[in-house]
C-alpha cells in the first residue's frame, strides 16, 4: 500500500543519510587527528578539549596496600576496595558495590548528590573485613573516577566544566569536585583522603596498562563515550609546566564533544540534540553512545508512525515519550535470531504497547536498529583510527613490529556484540591486514575501578 511505501521511503532516506563509506570514515579520522593537534596546541583551540590529566606515570605493578575507588559517571556509581600486593601479589583482593543514582539527584543540587555518594561510601567502608588492616595512623585513600569534563588543577583537584549524559546540577559547575566530595565525606564523618581525581578513560588506561604493557589508549563506549591516550609531553604545546620525568602525559580527549562536517548527522539527530540538556554539545557522543542509540531508533519509528501509519492509524502514545526505548532494548531486538522475531514482538509490546506486529514490521525494526548501531560502531572505529594516526601507529614502519593495545570498557562495548564486532571489523578494514596485526583491542572489564585504585596508590600521601 501507499503507506508502506511511504514508511520504506522514510527508512531508506534515513539509511542514506547515515551512510559511512570508508572514504567518509577516513575524513572523520583525519578531522579527529587535526582537532587533537589543535586541542593540544592551545586551551580552547578545539572542540576537543584534550585535557591534561596530570597522570604522567602509569601503573608499574609495584603498587601496594589498601585503596578505595569511587566511580561516578553514569546511571550507577560504584565503590571499590582493592588490596594491592605489589609485583608478586598483584590484586590480592577486590570488593565492589554498585549503587544506582535516584534520577532526581541527577538534576538537583551538588550537596544532595555528594551527600548521597558519601553516605553509600561510608556504608561500604563499614563493611571492611577483619583481615584488612590499614597501617596505624594512616588515613584511608581514594581514587575518584569522575567521568565528566573536568579542568584539572593537579592530580587530585579539578573544576567541573559542564555536565553531560543527563546530569545537570548547576551549582556544581565550576566547583572543585574533590572539594565537593571531601566536604560531603566530612559531613558524614568519613575520614578518607582523595589522592587522585581521574575519569573512566584514564582509569581504564591505567587498569589496562597494569595487565598489559602494550596499552597506549583507552576508549569508553557506555552511557557516553570518550577516549584517553598516552602523549609525548613535548607534543603538548599548551603545557607550560615542567616536563614530566617520564616524558609522557596522559590526555583525556573528551572525544564525545568532537564534531565535524564529515559526520553523518540526520534530521533525527538534530532534533535529539535540540531537545537535549546540552544543546550543540557532545555531537559525536550523541551519534555513538548507549544513552542515545535507542532514542534515535525511537525517533525514526515515531516519524514512520506519524507520517506513514507504520503502526496503524493512531500513533502509539508510548512511542512519543523520549528515551522510553533504551539501548539495551534495541540491542535485544537487534540480536533476535528467532524465525518470527519474537523478542522484537515482545519488546514492541512491553515497551511501546504496540501489539500484534507482523513479521514484516518486525524485520523493518531490526533493520533500523542495524542502521543506527552500524553508524555508531563505524564512527567509533574512525575515532580510534584518528588516535592511531596522531601517534603514527596507523602504519607499520620498516622492520618495526611493535604491538599496541587499546583498552575498551563500557556497557555498550561489552554487551552490544553486533556493535562491538562491527567496530572491530571496521577498524581492521581501515587499517588493512598488516597494521591490524599490530593493534590489539581488549576488553578491560572494570579496568577503570582497578585503575583508580592503582593511581590512588601511586599518588599516596605516604609515599
Ligand atoms: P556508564 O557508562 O554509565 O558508566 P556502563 O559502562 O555500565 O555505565 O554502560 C552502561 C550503558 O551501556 C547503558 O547506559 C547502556 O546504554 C549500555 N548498555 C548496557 N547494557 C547493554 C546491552 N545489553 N546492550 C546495549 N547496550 C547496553
Ligand atoms: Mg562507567
Amino acid at each position: 500500500s501507499g503507506k508502506w511505501a511511504r514508511a520504506m521511503a522514510i527508512l531508506k532516506e534515513f539509511e542514506d543519510k547515515c551512510g559511512t563509506p570508508i572514504s567518509k570514515l577516513r575524513q572523520v579520522a583525519d578531522a579527529m587527528t587535526v582537532e587533537m593537534h589543535a586541542g593540544l596546541a592551545s586551551e580552547g583551540g578545539s572542540k576537543l578539549k584534550m585535557l591534561i590529566s596530570y597522570v604522567d606515570n602509569l601503573p608499574t605493578g609495584d603498587e601496594e596496600g589498601l585503596f578505595y575507588a569511587l566511580d561516578l559517571g553514569g546511571t550507577n556509581f560504584r565503590v571499590l576496595r582493592v588490596q594491592l600486593g605489589g609485583k608478586e601479589g598483584r590484586v590480592v583482593k577486590q570488593e565492589c558495590e554498585e549503587v544506582s543514582i535516584p534520577p532526581h539527584l541527577m538534576t538537583g543540587t551538588s550537596d544532595e548528590l555528594f551527600d548521597y555518594i558519601a553516605e553509600a561510601l561510608a556504608k561500604f567502608v563499614a563493611t571492611e573485613s577483619e583481615d584488612i588492616h590499614l597501617s596505624p595512623g594512616r588515613q584511608r585513600e581514594l581514587g575518584f573516577t569522575f567521568s565528566f569534563p573536568v579542568r584539572q588543577t593537579s592530580i587530585a583537584s579539578g573544576n567541573l566544566m559542564k555536565w553531560t549524559k543527563g546530569f545537570f546540577i548547576e551549582d556544581a559547575v565550576g566547583q572543585d569536585v574533590v572539594g565537593e566530595l571531601t566536604r560531603a565525606m566530612e559531613r558524614k564523618g568519613l575520614d578518607m583522603h582523595v589522592t587522585a581525581l581521574i575519569n573512566d578513560t584514564i582509569g581504564t588506561l591505567a587498569g589496562g596498562r597494569y595487565y598489559n604493557n602494550d596499552v597506549i589508549a583507552a576508549v569508553i563506549l557506555g552511557t557516553g563515550t570518550n577516549a584517553a591516550y598516552v602523549e609525548r609531553a613535548h607534543a603538548i604545546p599548551k603545557w607550560h609546566g615542567l616536563l614530566p620525568k617520564s616524558g609522557e602525559m596522559v590526555i583525556n580527549m573528551e572525544w564525545g564533544n568532537f564534531r565535524s562536517s564529515h559526520l553523518p548527522v540526520t534530521e533525527y539527530d538534530q532534533a535529539l540534540d535540540a531537545e537535549s540538556l546540552n544543546v550543540g554539545e557532545q555531537i559525536f557522543e550523541k551519534l555513538i553512545s548507549g544513552m542515545y542509540l535507542g532514542e534515535i531508533v525511537r525517533r525514526v519509528l515515531h516519524k514512520m508512525a506519524e507520517e506513514a501509519s507504520f503502526f496503524g492509524d493512531v500513533v502509539p502514545p508510548k512511542l512519543q515519550i523520549p528515551f522510553v526505548l533504551r539501548t539495551p532494548h534495541m540491542s535485544a531486538m537487534h540480536h533476535d535470531s528467532s524465525p518470527d522475531l519474537k523478542v522484537v514482538g515482545s519488546k514492541l509490546k512491553d515497551i511501546l504497547e504496540i501489539s500484534n506486529t507482523s513479521l514484516k514490521t518486525r524485520k523493518i525494526v531490526v533493520e533500523l536498529c542495524d542502521i543506527v548501531a552500524t553508524r555508531g560502531a563505524r564512527l567509533s572505529a574512525a575515532g580510534i583510527l584518528g588516535i592511531l594516526k596522531k601517534l603514527g601507529k596507523d602504519m607499520v614502519r620498516n622492520g618495526e613490529k611493535q604491538r599496541s593495545a587499546i583498552a575498551m570498557d563500557g556497557g555498550l562495548y561489552e554487551h552490544y556484540s553486533k556493535f562491538s564486532s562491527c567496530m572491530e571489523s571496521t577498524l581492521k578494514e581501515l587499517l588493512g591486514d598488516e597494521v591490524s596485526e599490530s593493534i590489539v583491542i581488549e576488553l578491560s572489564n572494570d579496568g577503570s575501578g582497578i585503575g583508580a585504585a592503582l593511581l590512588a596508590s601511586s599518588h599516596s600521601q605516604y609515599l
